[in-house]
């Protein structure tokens, strides 16, 4: 298939999947349509790019949903000048959205395999704003906090008091939380002082889970 066939399935996406299900911020929605989703699902799987849900990457992962990955990114409410931390790089696709959405892009993967093959992806798609750490993501990222913003792109029993420590206060941070296997609840939690929250639930959805020192046992 052409790249001119990929854009309009892309555009398709866009209008059909996330702006039909509400999905209204015009810089997330600019950002989904600009970055090809086919170029981060293994090479097997291209022609499914635009498919209404996750996809299997390598390491027997998964690229999130399409709608999920926005309505994520909506919940973060960025205005361009933040830091912003990922955790559970898996493909990339989720960083180069955020690449577009904050000036300073942290992504953090367990599985090596796919922190190096997401840094080349993200390079050849020139996000030069975002660095990708091969580490517990569990324990966020400490070297570049604090952050505006954190997304979790695995579900846990609860946010790890690790990501709170490097939220910024009036930062949010959107997360999946609840049983390992079942449902979750998609939550964004905003830090209100230094030991308050507000939490708000977004969405009941279903997550692989995130693993590591505060989050289930690998
Ligand atoms: N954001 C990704 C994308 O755009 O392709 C999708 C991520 S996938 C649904 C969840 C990822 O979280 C997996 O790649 C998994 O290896 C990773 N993960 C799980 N626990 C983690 C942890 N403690 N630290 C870092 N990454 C973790």
């Amino acid at each position: 298939m052409s790249r001119i066939d990929f854009a309009a399935r892309r555009q398709a996406m866009v209008a059909q999947q996330i702006e039909a299900r509400g999905i209204t911020d015009p810089r997330v929605l600019a950002a989904m349509r600009e970055v090809p989703r086919e170029d981060f699902v293994s090479p097997g799987w291209r022609e499914e790019a635009y498919h209404d849900g996750p996809l299997p990457i390598e390491a027997e992962q998964t690229i999130s949903q399409p709608y999920i990955v926005s309505l994520m990114c909506e919940a973060l409410m960025l205005q361009g000048d933040e830091r912003v931390l990922e955790i559970g790089t898996g493909s990339g696709y989720a960083a180069a959205v955020l690449a577009r959405l904050a000036a300073e892009v942290h992504s953090v993967e367990c599985i090596a395999e796919l922190a190096e093959l997401a840094t080349k992806r993200l390079a050849s798609h020139h996000c030069s704003n975002v660095a990708v750490h091969a580490g517990d993501g569990s324990l966020g990222w400490p070297n570049a906090a604090p952050y505006d913003a954190i997304v979790v792109t695995a579900a846990g029993p609860d946010v790890p008091a690790a990501l709170r420590a490097q939220l910024k206060i009036g930062g949010r941070i959107v997360m999946p939380v609840g049983e390992r296997n079942g449902l979750q609840e998609l939550l964004r939690i905003t830090r209100t002082g230094d030991h308050g929250e507000r939490r708000e639930m977004l969405l009941p959805v279903r997550s692989v889970p995130l693993t590591g020192a505060q989050g289930w046992p690998g």
